[in-house]
Formats: C-alpha cells, sequence, structure tokens
C-alpha cells in the first residue's frame, strides 16, 4: 500500500503499536519495579474498543500495515479478544501482533488466534526459575513456558520471546537463551536495557551490548546473519549456521541506534501518540477524537503530528534526560 504517512525526514511510517492499558502484574525491575509505581490514567480517560478501532483503522487507511497491541500488560484489559476480532476485520493490516507477560497465554492462546491475531512476542528474561521471579517478581517461569508452548500449538507463529539483557542479572544465559531458542523453534530476541525503567535504575554500566550479546553466542553457536537486511525492523536478525531450527533478532538501540529506519508509533492507552519511545511531548489524539472531529480532521490531526516524530534518540548525548512517561505507560 501507498505510503501516505511520512515524517519531516522522509521515514514511512508503517508500524502502530497500540497500548491497551497501561497496568501490569508483574514488576520486572527494569521496567516497572517495586516502590515507584507511577500513576496510571484514570479510567475515564482509557480509549475504549471503539474508539481503538476507530483510530487504527485511520492509521491503516494512511499506509499503516503493522498493529501490535502491548501495554501495561494487554491481556489485562477485559476481553482483549473482542478488541482483536474488531482489528482483525479492518483491511489493509498485514501483522496484528500482541506482545504479553504469558502470565494468561496458555488458557487463551487459542481464543486469541481463533479472535484473528496473527503472532505473539512473549517477554521471557529468565529460564531459571528463581531469576526469572526476581527479575519479575512473580514465580511462574512454568505457566510462561506452558504459556508459549500453547501459542506454538494454536500457530500463533512466529512465536518471537524477547529477553531485555542486563548485567549481573541475565547476561550468563545468553548462550542458553540461544538453545532456547533452538530447542523450541522460537525466535529468540535479545534487547538492551534502555532507560525507559520508571525506578530511574538504568546506568550505562548495566547495559550488556548487542555486540556483547553475539559474541556471547557465537562462542556456542555460529550465527549467520539473515539475507535482505534488517528494513525498518528493530531486530538484526540471525540464524544458526548448522540449519538448526530457530532464529535470533538482537535489538540493541543504545550502542547501535536504528532510528533512521524507524516507522514506528505509539497510541497509548489514554489515547497520546508518542512518535517515539524518548518522546518529551506527546499529542492527544483521544481530545480530538472525543470532541467529535470529522474523519477529515483526525487524518489532518495524524498527519501533523507525524511531522514532528523526532529525528533520533538522545540516549548517548549528556544532554539525555529520560522521559517522565516510561515503557509500562507508553507501551513497549
Ligand atoms: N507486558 C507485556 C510484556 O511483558 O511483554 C508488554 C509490555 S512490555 C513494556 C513490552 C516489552 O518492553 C517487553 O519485552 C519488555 O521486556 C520491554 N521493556 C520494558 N522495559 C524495558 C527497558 N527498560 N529496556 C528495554 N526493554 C524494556
Amino acid at each position: 500500500m501507498k505510503a501516505l504517512l511520512k515524517d519531516s525526514y522522509g521515514r514511512a511510517i508503517r508500524d502502530l503499536r497500540v497500548s491497551v492499558t497501561d497496568k501490569c502484574n508483574f514488576r520486572c525491575f527494569y521496567c516497572l519495579p517495586h516502590g515507584s509505581p507511577p500513576e496510571t490514567a484514570p479510567k475515564s480517560d482509557v480509549l475504549s474498543y471503539e474508539e481503538i478501532e476507530f483510530a487504527t483503522e485511520v492509521f491503516v487507511s494512511l499506509g499503516v500495515e503493522k498493529i501490535r497491541l502491548t501495554g501495561g500488560e494487554p491481556m489485562l484489559r477485559r476481553d482483549i479478544e473482542t478488541l482483536v476480532a474488531k482489528l482483525a476485520r479492518i483491511h489493509g493490516i498485514k501483522d496484528l501482533a500482541l506482545t504479553t507477560n504469558g502470565f494468561n497465554l496458555a488458557e487463551r492462546a487459542a481464543g486469541l488466534k481463533a479472535a484473528g491475531l496473527t503472532r505473539v512476542t512473549v517477554s521471557l528474561d529468565s529460564l531459571r526459575r528463581d531469576e526469572f521471579h526476581r527479575t519479575t517478581g512473580a514465580d511462574v517461569l512454568d505457566r510462561v513456558l506452558e504459556g508459549i508452548r500453547a501459542a506454538q500449538r494454536v500457530g500463533l507463529a512466529p512465536v518471537k520471546v524477547n529477553a531485555v539483557i542486563v548485567r549481573g542479572h541475565n547476561d550468563s544465559e545468553v548462550a542458553d537463551m540461544a538453545e532456547f531458542a533452538r530447542t523450541h523453534a522460537v525466535t529468540m530476541r535479545f534487547i538492551e536495557y534502555m532507560p525507559l525503567d520508571s525506578g530511574h535504575g538504568w546506568t550505562r554500566e548495566r547495559v550488556v551490548s548487542g555486540a556483547e550479546i553475539r559474541a556471547a553466542i557465537n562462542e556456542r553457536f555460529l550465527l549467520v546473519a539473515t539475507r535482505g537486511g534488517r528494513g525498518s525492523e528493530t531486530a538484526t536478525r540471525y540464524r544458526f549456521g548448522d540449519g538448526s531450527p530457530g532464529e535470533i533478532g538482537i535489538i540493541a538501540p543504545v550502542t547501535e541506534p536504528f532510528c533512521g529506519a524507524c516507522s514506528r508509533v505509539r497510541l497509548t492507552a489514554d489515547g497520546q501518540i508518542r512518535t517515539c519511545l524518548f518522546s518529551k511531548v506527546e499529542h492527544s489524539l483521544r481530545d480530538v477524537i472525543r470532541a467529535n472531529a470529522s474523519r477529515a480532521e483526525v487524518v489532518e490531526y495524524i498527519e501533523s503530528v507525524m511531522l514532528k516524530k523526532e529525528p533520533r534518540h538522545y540516549i548517548n548525548e549528556t544532554y539525555f534526560e529520560q522521559p517522565a512517561r516510561t515503557m509500562s505507560l507508553i507501551g513497549g
């Protein structure tokens, strides 16, 4: 489809991440640690399913092709399957995915698939029960593993598994996780720790770089870059040199920024357009929709906001400051 939505740097906007709730049932230390929970939006500010459907449909009519539901934990939003079914009917979506912590996935994977979901990404930061518990605050490793198996069984494929690698926590598990990708035929994606945690515990020293991750995997398994380059994707992708199933993705926004090819924008649970994870300003699509704007006015508003998309993030500059609203409120 023709890219109708472009930012001021000529980047086509193809990918919309829709946060359906800012609440989460896990307390991952790198995202939403105990002791400092940020304020969540009042219910009346949260977009209804009809509002999300309308906004998504407008974005898709402007050339967006990939929709990812996220949060907070999207499966905490009541009857998320209803929203999935509404979005699945929108003509022009090539990929309708959901990112989840996997807590409820085992029992709901089949329903999500039936509703029209294409695939899931599951967060899994450790294969060790104690470290998983320490990271998330929830002692439910087996349950999440069962969720991954269920997603595969019902064909929510390819299942992607996300691990944020943090020094002193799970950096010694990188090669084991690559092995997990092989034995379970999943795409294992290793993500650099970004300064987006509500507890402000991020330091550069705790970031395990993409280069370190690649080296740790290569010590055990030969990785071969997949053909065709990354395009606008966040991950650099690799397959295993010995032809084993599974795939590796390395997402290195801190040490190998990929802003020049960014095709993403976000819609927060309370209806704010967020043009970059590290934006300092948000744009209230909710206010525009609730002011009974015409469809043409909504289109015009979205187009004007795209022109404000930041050229890049500034994590590596001395003047960098963490945005006020962090990952769980933005939608990862
Ligand atoms: N609750 C869902 C989940 O657990 O996947 C969806 C929301 S979560 C915010 C989305 C993704 O953001 C997860 O893969 C999570 O690991 C990642 N994330 C959260 N905080 C992060 C940080 N500070 N740096 C890098 N990734 C982060």
